[in-house]
């Protein structure tokens, strides 16, 4: 039921309202109240929350000003003529199909790896290798963008295969040229590497600075652990130290030049992984906290013990014993946003080393797959069948994840697996399943984090 209130932005008097994204996590002593839409969490006394529940707003603004002012910032409270559910259907199209400010391209010089981690989904191929010319046709793609588009930001994407198996004469020369563009035009210039971190070296460090690179690199837990998974082709060496030592080189040598964390440190874990973590901790210890996200993500192919409650409990206390040790971490794949994966953007591009054109990197990228290709004028000519099956629907406009209220921060399963599954039984693939523990426990360890993260300020 709406409410007459007055509102402190606009001081008028509004018809105000609940947001329909409200979750409430309650422990002895507080509760936890997180806003799905905002993606913000507060804390309160039982007591405050009591009175939110059961006074309407004029009334629990006179009993609890403070606490009235910060649930309205947050958005807990909304003008009643909003419609959330509108406003998350409006940004999904205008970031689907409009004109998106922030330009993301994905490139893969090589489908080839050094490694030979057992669970990876890619089919390697070795020996393959972006030719010039292919080079030379994304550089007008890039070009044919920044001239025709008006664009704030550029972020290129490396991927594969292993990208830095040739920096030197893929990615480096890539990104120079196109930053070199962006730079004339006054568009920021990043670029990503989703590396297993071997090929980072006191020589070339400082060039990950010079292209603005923020990282993704993958450990599989202790040295012990990681050594038995993340294994060199080649006589099967261990890489463990050697990616320790990468981390070490950006953390002292690279300056961050993105709001959010540069390195993303991945920490795939299976069932086994997380008993010995702390012993990766006490490796990592010296990194710039301020410079990396730690991100958990369990092996795909074990998938089946998420259920496990001895596996919730372990993730639960690896987790915080990151976050104890000053770093923040992320699980699961819940964040503010518009759309459920780049995928989703009708002009986000994966361009191979071939030079055919894709859309998703979370499957092998293979001719019979691809969904558009590169031409020499530096223009992509689509596949509009291929298109039209990935974003004709919605991902989220189906009745299971319309009554979620982690929508805003979910936008549900990705088109890739609503098209694997037809669009039906999409409780197999709901997001919640990656988080590795129950909604309460998510909750209140994102909460631990920001009162740690408060103490450690302090
Ligand atoms: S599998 Fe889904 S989430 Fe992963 S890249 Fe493909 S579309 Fe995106
Ligand atoms: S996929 Fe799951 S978590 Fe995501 S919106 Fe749908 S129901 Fe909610």
């Amino acid at each position: 039921m709406a409410i007459l209130i007055e509102c402190e932005d606009c001081h008028n008097f509004n018809d105000m309202k609940k947001s329909s994204y409200i979750i409430v996590v309650r422990h002895a002593g507080y509760v936890i109240c997180y806003n799905a839409f905002t993606n913000t969490l507060l804390c309160v006394s039982n007591n405050v929350y009591q009175a939110f529940e059961e006074l309407d707003a004029v009334n629990f603004k006179m009993k609890y000003e403070k606490h009235y002012s910060a649930f309205l910032q947050n958005g807990f409270y909304i003008d009643d003529e909003r419609n959330e559910l509108d406003e998350i259907r409006f940004n999904y199209k205008q970031e689907a199909f409009g004109h998106n400010r922030n330009f993301r391209l994905m490139v893969f010089p090589t489908q080839d790896c050094n490694l030979k981690c057992w669970y990876c989904y890619e089919n390697h191929k070795p020996n393959t290798k972006m030719e010039h010319v292919v080079m030379e046709n994304v550089i007008r793609y890039a070009s044919n963008v920044i001239a025709k588009v008006e664009i704030e930001s550029f972020v290129l994407s490396f991927f594969g295969g292993e990208p830095l198996l040739f920096f030197d004469e893929i990615a480096y020369p890539l990104s120079v040229r196109i930053k070199k563009m962006c730079d004339e035009s006054g568009i920021r210039f990043t670029t990503f590497f989703v590396t297993n971190g071997t090929f980072v070296t006191k020589e070339n460090i400082k060039l990950f600075q010079e292209i603005n690179s923020v990282f993704q690199i993958t450990l599989d837990g202790c040295r012990e652990k990681h050594n038995m998974v993340r294994i060199q082709k080649r006589q099967n060496l261990p890489t463990y130290d050697k990616i320790i030592e990468s981390l070490y080189l950006i953390s002292e040598n690279v300056e961050t030049t993105v709001d959010d964390q540069m390195v993303t440190l991945r920490i795939n874990y299976d069932n086994q992984t997380l008993k010995k973590i702390g012993e990766l901790v006490n490796d990592i210890k010296g990194l710039d906290r301020r410079k990396f996200l730690i991100h958990f993500e369990r092996v795909w192919q074990t998938q089946d013990s998420s259920e496990d409650e001895n596996q919730k409990l372990l993730l639960l206390n690896a987790v915080r014993l990151f976050i104890q040790n000053g770093f923040i971490v992320n699980i699961g794949n819940f964040k503010n946003r518009n759309v459920s994966c780049l995928a989703e953007n009708h002009n986000f591009a994966i361009i191979n080393y071939d030079g055919l054109v894709y859309k998703c990197n979370g499957r092998t990228l293979s001719p019979d797959y691809a969904e558009g290709k590169l031409l020499d004028n530096g223009t992509i000519e689509w596949n509009r069948t291929a298109l039209a099956r990935r974003l004709g629907k919605s991902t989220f406009e189906n009745p299971m994840c319309l009554k979620c209220k982690m929508l805003p921060v979910c936008m549900g399963p990705c088109s890739q697996k609503c098209m694997e599954l037809n669009w039906q039984n999409l409780h197999q693939v709901c997001s919640l399943k990656s988080i590795g523990m129950s909604l309460d426990n998510y909750l209140t360890q994102r909460a631990e984090q920001v009162f740690v993260a408060k103490q450690l300020k302090e």
